[in-house]
């Protein structure tokens, strides 16, 4: 450990921010709150808290530094550990959702907003800490805004002994300065060289083909140095990278340079395991790409990136107020985004950057990205601001508040879900547990309901392979072989019972075999192993609450019932012309073309899990229900609006 922390200072030393170590420390001393700015890749998140553990080793209390993004904070985490000289877990941690790597021994943790978030629910004045980091802050997702509000009432109630720092890669600091009151911010001046930019002359039909072939040119024309391509999630990188592995060794007939390709992906749901391998350099001869969504555009830093490849395109919550739904889209990113990525190039060396889209297209891009609580569902965070005591959520001091009509309808849902009463209030039966369980309110009332309904171990089998998330695959070129894989697992009554059937079998196969049944059927192995993590943990979580946890056997109707009580805002009836309707909004929706349901007699009545809003409005995740399951509440729902609004 030692030997490798004293081979890891060097690299430190040259980083821009070990110059400004001083004047950092300077400014933290005279101020309680600073706003610190500096490029990505200059050394902030490694190194700050380092120099404020040093600055603070005497005073009692942890450091915590939030990320955006579990994989963030788990590779930062490891890497300050070996700089340190220290075992991950002890000196230095990390805490994400389902998986904890600290102890009361933690020095400096680095976390997830919504971890610090869920620490806040225990201790509302995060007494734990000395000093707290809100790094990242310019993504501004929902979780660093409402962590940014409550800091400020912390501000308040703490003594001096406190501290606030808040870090962000763009120059926009003046908000933040503003908003928190505090009365400076440290400029951090970083290295960058110049960047050539290309666009294309026309528009692509696919971005997918086109970042496939500007790989491939950049790799037989230009002289060594990493490609960086920016995708919208982990299905386009899997299969990319699938292409790639397939297709990239015949390109190499030809090619200028005697490099191999090397591919590695990122992406914020990929299992910790195979995280740590983007920043391995690649092996001799060979020429790194790395696959990434936009965790890479401010979040990690990679060594090596020449060449940038932007697709042009993030995959972003979004939030229909009026409709009360969410949607998962892919969406043009702004031009400060687009900034970013092409920069990534231009940190060690002159670089190039390729944009997959036209000038004019750039051109017409939002100058800046809406912060994320102005188009989110804000059901998890209003009840966990309720779980804090925060009653006038409406009035809570958002730096840029969420519509009205947003906040009020997550007061509606939850209100639907009983975890409010009449008055806004949080409800002991339903509201406090559901603010415990690390998963949405709509899936946390799936799991209570189960409970009651003597189905909880399914549920919970459920509820665990939808947060795992992308647990098919579905390669292009083998779709036929994929489907025929996949029908022995199909339930009649839709997706979430077809994942059911899933995890049951994959438990019963034996560890040595699980890998090759998942490639065999056509599973992502990493999405099981990450599914059985999760149903782990929330297995543990939901019994130390003191709730039931029995099996309903071979009938699964109570699962469906318990589906039903969770998602009923999401439930969708049939109309004459073929189309659902979901009940309570009045919205059109298609079954997804990944459900189970599609090509055979329609139920007459679904729940889904989530709207994905891509050429239509498509519900995924969808299970057949029976009208009558539904509570009576949902035609009546919106009817208590102007209570809340007072309460
Ligand atoms: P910033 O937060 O300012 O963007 P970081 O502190 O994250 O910068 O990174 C500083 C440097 O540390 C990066 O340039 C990178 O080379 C190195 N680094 C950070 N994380 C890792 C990691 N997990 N593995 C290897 N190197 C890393
Ligand atoms: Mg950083």
């Amino acid at each position: 450990l030692n030997e490798r922390r004293d081979s890891l200072l060097p690299q430190r030393q040259e980083l821009p921010i070990w110059a400004a170590q001083n004047a950092i420390i300077k400014l933290v001393a005279d101020h309680r709150v600073l706003v610190i700015v500096g490029e990505t890749g200059c050394g902030k998140t490694t190194q700050i808290p380092q120099f404020l553990q040093n600055m603070f080793e005497k005073t009692k209390g942890a450091i915590a530094c939030t990320q955006p993004r579990r994989v963030a904070a788990m590779s930062v985490a490891r890497r300050v550990a070996e700089e340190m000289g220290t075992e991950l877990g002890h000196k230095v941690g990390y805490s994400v959702r389902f998986d904890d790597m600290s102890s009361p021994s933690t020095l400096i943790k680095y976390l997830t907003d919504g971890m610090l978030l869920r620490e806040a629910l225990m201790d509302p004045l995060l007494k734990k800490y000395k000093v707290v980091i809100v790094d990242e802050a310019h993504e501004r997702t929902v979780q660093t805004d409402v962590l940014l509000g409550l800091l400020k009432q912390v501000l308040d109630k703490r003594d001096c002994d406190f501290r606030l720092i808040v870090m962000s890669a763009t120059l926009d600091a003046a908000k933040f300065v503003t908003y928190l009151g505090a009365s400076t911010a440290a400029y951090v001046q970083g290295r960058s060289y110049p960047i050539s930019l290309f666009y294309t002359a026309t528009p692509e039909e696919s971005y997918m083909d086109a970042a496939f072939c500007a790989i491939i040119q950049v790799h037989h024309d230009e002289p060594a140095g990493d490609i960086l391509v920016f995708l919208s999630g982990s299905d386009e990188i899997e299969s990319l990278d699938r292409l790639l592995r397939d297709r990239a060794p015949a390109h190499k007939a030809g090619s200028n340079n005697a490099l191999q390709l090397y591919a590695v992906t990122i992406y914020a749901s990929m299992p910790p395991e195979q995280q740590m391998k983007v920043f391995e350099p690649a092996p001799e001869d060979h020429r790194k790409v790395i696959l990434a969504t936009n965790i890479a555009e401010t979040s990690i830093t990679i060594q090596g990136v020449r060449y940038v490849i932007d697709t042009g395109v993030v995959k972003s919550r979004g939030h229909n107020a009026k409709l009360g739904l969410d949607s998962l889209q892919v969406v043009p990113v702004s031009q400060a985004q687009a900034r970013q990525r092409s920069g990534r190039a231009g940190r060690e060396a002159a670089g190039k950057a390729y944009r997959l889209y036209t000038e004019r297209t750039f051109d017409d891009l939002e100058p800046t990205t809406v912060p994320e609580i102005q188009r989110s569902n804000l059901g998890s965070v209003m009840l966990q601001l309720k779980a804090m005591g925060i009653q006038d959520v409406l009035n809570f001091d958002f730096m840029d508040p969420p519509p009205r009509a947003s906040v009020i309808r997550s007061l509606e849902l939850l209100l639907g879900l009983g975890a409010l009463d009449k008055e806004g209030k949080l409800t002991d039966e339903v509201g406090l547990l559901l603010s415990q369980l690390p998963v949405e309110p709509m899936f946390g009332k799936v799991l209570l309901a189960s409970s009651l309904m003597g189905c909880c171990l399914e549920a919970l089998q459920v509820v665990s392979m939808v947060s795992a998330e992308n647990i098919f695959f579905f390669p292009r070129e083998k779709q036929e072989q994929a489907n025929a894989a996949r029908v022995k697992f199909i339930s009649r009554e839709g997706d979430h019972l077809t994942l059911l059937n899933v995890f049951r079998a994959y438990l019963e196969v034996p560890r040595k075999d699980k890998s090759r049944w998942c490639s065999e059927n056509f599973i992502n192995a990493r999405s099981m192993s990450k599914a059985v993590d999760i149903h782990e943990q929330l297995k543990a979580r939901f019994t130390s609450l003191g709730l039931a946890c029995t099996s309903c056997g071979n009938n699964l109707d109570p699962v469906r019932k318990a589906l039903t009580a969770g998602l009923f805002y999401h439930a969708a009836s049939l109309q004459t012309d073929g189309v659902y309707k979901v009940i309570t909004s009045g919205q059109q929706v298609w079954l997804h073309p990944s459900s189970t349901l599609r090509g055979r007699a329609k139920p007459s009545c679904i729940v889904f899990s989530e709207l994905v809003q891509t050429t239509k409005q498509y519900a995924r995740e969808v299970t057949a229900i029976e009208k009558s399951w539904l509570p009576d509440l949902v035609p009546g729902i919106f009817s208590a609006t102007s209570k809340i609004t007072k309460g």
